[in-house]
């Protein structure tokens, strides 16, 4: 059956239509399942007995069940929701002082490969749908009795490999009638395929792209991140800055510093060079060791060398706050605990 939040706005009208129902009873609706959260069709009593029935003959509500829930000394809250197939996935809150932000995941595994990432021992299954992307905000929402504030696309699962369903996605949570979460709020992070960052500029959404660059040469970053063999840092640099040119936005890099990998002055050197007049900040980001993992964390000293050198040419850079570390919040690891349970 068919996930009526899978549809945006102007799906829905065109879905109702269908069914010999008017465009209204869509903005009815969307009122019901993203300012309303109701769980159930029958709870949205504006709607005649009639259509409601009709809507459960038709669609389902994809409401997930909490499997699992770990909470963190400072706030954050990881999810591994069952997604009503058999298959679960993770979604991970995070407390900020600007408010509440909440990491989705995109797919049921990941393609990619990266090295540095727990997803990696997990085997792609399939994409998520867009009403399964949007179910993360709500479910999350219901939980906690709070609105959140902002998203990100940095769970388990490359967004822009799944590109259809989270483009839909981010307008569902975007539109006022939806979730009514500013674009400018919500971060979408991609390991870096560069004909979807040219398409994601021609979007017209304003939200943040983040860019997982972590190394400064072709040798290292495809050791790091195989997706590199595919689209070399000089492709991938120029792309972000046609996409800049294009959106007049802003981008984030990504670098994760892995001890004796990346992390030294050289490195730090190299991504001068390379981000040198880009409109762009630099987010460094302690790595999480991951079970197996070759990397290892940077040393603090390491962290704040590598963060002041790149603030000293030019560059912004800011080192990530690690939250949750106890309570396994690297992308993948909860799922990955789990599956071996
Ligand atoms: S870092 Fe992201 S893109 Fe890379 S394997 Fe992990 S989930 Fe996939």
């Amino acid at each position: 059956m068919k996930n009526i939040k899978d549809y945006d706005l102007q799906e829905l009208k065109k879905e109702l239509n269908l069914i010999g129902e008017k465009p209204f009873r869509a903005e009815q609706i969307f009122k019901w399942l993203y300012e309303a959260k109701v769980k159930d069709f029958d709870e949205m009593t504006n709607l005649s007995i009639e259509l409601r029935n009709k809507l459960k003959e038709n669609y389902t509500m994809c409401n997930f069940n909490i499997l699992k829930k770990q909470e963190s000394s400072d706030g954050t809250k990881k999810y591994l929701f069952d997604v009503l197939d058999g298959n679960a996935i993770e979604t991970v809150l995070m407390q900020y002082h600007h408010g509440k932000t909440i990491c989705v995941s995109s797919q049921i595994g990941c393609k990619m490969g990266c090295k540095f990432c727990a997803s990696t021992g997990i085997k792609f299954i399939r994409n998520l749908t867009s009403g399964e992307i949007v179910e993360q905000v709500l479910a999350v929402e219901q939980d906690i009795g709070e609105r959140i504030s902002n998203i990100v696309f940095m769970g388990i699962g490359e967004p822009l490999d799944n590109y259809d369903n989270v483009i839909n996605a981010i307008r569902i949570i975007n539109n006022p009638k939806g979730l009514n979460i500013g674009a400018r709020h919500i971060s979408l992070s991609t390991s870096g395929i560069v004909p979807k960052i040219y398409d994601l500029a021609n979007e017209n959404i304003q939200c943040t792209l983040s860019i997982s660059l972590h190394a400064t040469n072709n040798e290292k970053r495809s050791s790091m991140m195989p997706v590199n063999d595919a689209y070399h840092i000089e492709e991938l640099l120029q792309a972000c800055k046609d996409y800049i040119k294009i959106t007049n936005r802003r981008i984030s890099f990504e670098y994760a510093l892995a001890k004796d990998n990346n992390d030294n002055l050289d490195d730090a050197k190299q991504l001068v060079k390379l981000l040198k007049g880009m409109l762009c900040h630099v987010n460094l980001i302690p790595i999480n060791k991951i079970e197996n993992g070759e990397y290892t964390k940077s040393t603090n000293e390491n962290i704040i060398k590598f963060r002041d050198y790149l603030n000293e040419h030019g560059i912004v850079a800011t080192i990530r706050r690690e939250l949750g570390s106890d309570i396994d919040a690297a992308c993948g690891q909860l799922r990955r605990k789990n599956l071996k349970e």
